[in-house]
């Protein structure tokens, strides 16, 4: 059966290796690397997102700000604090926690960001070059680069082979797909509008799944050997569970693991992936602004 792709377990020593530059930096040249976080509004699930970078940033040495903004600012607010924080030497990562107010534009907030400074990696330029032969972002989107170090720590091979990405959004889909194809795979994007799909996940030797549907890929779905990343988050209902529901990812794991090499298990697979490459772009920004290598 498959070979587990713990995240977890990888999540804690790219944490490690962080703290360790981290403080080689604040010995070496006195710098600590910093990271804004923007919040507009009073979310939940975006203030316990926020909170958890802020202590994941603090466990390694990263100096992290905080800005709240009330749900009624206006976009130009919003800006602004995001000008302030281009100009600050002490910031060198910035992130806006979306969703935004629904009267705010997105891409408006998003372009204000110094693509320097644009660790979550979602500024329109930074997307386009991912997208462009001979170029690189700035930073790669966090979720993907993620899935991407998982396939490196793990050793699979990516150069010739055939990968199949389900899904197609701004933060996962499409930037996993480029990330891809610039490390020489021949890539398929799998959608909402696509006919058969297990037709063409069937020749894949690495799927990514980010959908948002449980257990839609199936062991039928999946040639034997192939390398799996799960990025789905689906709530089910489990009565056994003290919650009433449990979370499983968009590949239907028991079916899955009889058949693929690898496989990343939900939760403790992509997740804990995401927030350790958030320090990972943050540290990263630090030494190129600083030029410390
Ligand atoms: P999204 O809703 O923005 O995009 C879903 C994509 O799946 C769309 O491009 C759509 O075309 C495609 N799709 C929908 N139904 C499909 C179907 N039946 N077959 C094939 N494709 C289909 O979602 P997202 O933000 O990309 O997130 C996807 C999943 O990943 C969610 O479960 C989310 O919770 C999870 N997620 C996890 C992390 C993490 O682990 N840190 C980060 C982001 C998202």
């Amino acid at each position: 059966s498959a070979k587990v792709i713990d995240g977890k377990l990888v999540a804690k020593q790219v944490r490690e290796e962080i703290a360790v530059e981290v403080t080689k930096m604040k010995d070496v040249i006195g710098i600590v690397p910093g990271l804004a976080v923007i919040l507009v509004g009073s979310r939940k699930d975006s203030q316990t997102y926020v909170r958890n970078k802020k202590k994941a940033c603090e466990a390694v040495g990263i100096k992290s700000y905080e800005v709240n903004l009330p749900e009624d600012s206006s976009e130009e607010e919003v800006i602004q604090h995001i000008a302030s924080f281009n100009s600050d030497p002490s910031v060198h990562g910035i992130l806006v926690q979306l969703p935004l107010p629904r009267h705010m534009n997105d891409e408006n907030v998003l372009n204000a960001v110094s693509i320097e400074k644009d660790v979550d990696g979602f500024h329109p330029l930074n997307i386009g070059r991912l997208a462009m032969q001979g170029r690189d972002p700035f930073f790669v989107p966090c979720t993907p680069k993620g899935c991407m170090e998982l396939l490196h720590r793990y050793g699979v091979e990516i150069k010739g082979k055939r990968a199949v990405v389900i899904g197609r959004s701004n933060i996962v889909g499409m930037p996993a797909a480029l990330l891809l194809q610039k490390a020489n795979a021949t890539v398929s994007i799998v959608h909402s509008q696509t006919k058969n799909p297990e037709e063409i996940t069937r020749q894949a030797d690495i799927i990514i799944a980010a959908v948002g549907v449980a257990n839609l890929v199936r062991g039928n779905w999946i040639k034997s050997g192939a390398a799996i990343i799960d990025v789905g988050i689906n709530p089910v209902d489990d009565p056994e569970s003290p919650r009433g529901y449990r979370l499983v990812g968009d590949v239907c794991y028991e079916e899955a693991s009889k058949v693929a090499g690898a496989i990343t298990p939900v939760p403790g697979g992509v997740g804990p992936m995401t927030i350790a490459m958030l320090l990972s772009n943050t540290l990263e920004s630090a030494k190129r602004i600083h030029n410390f290598k």
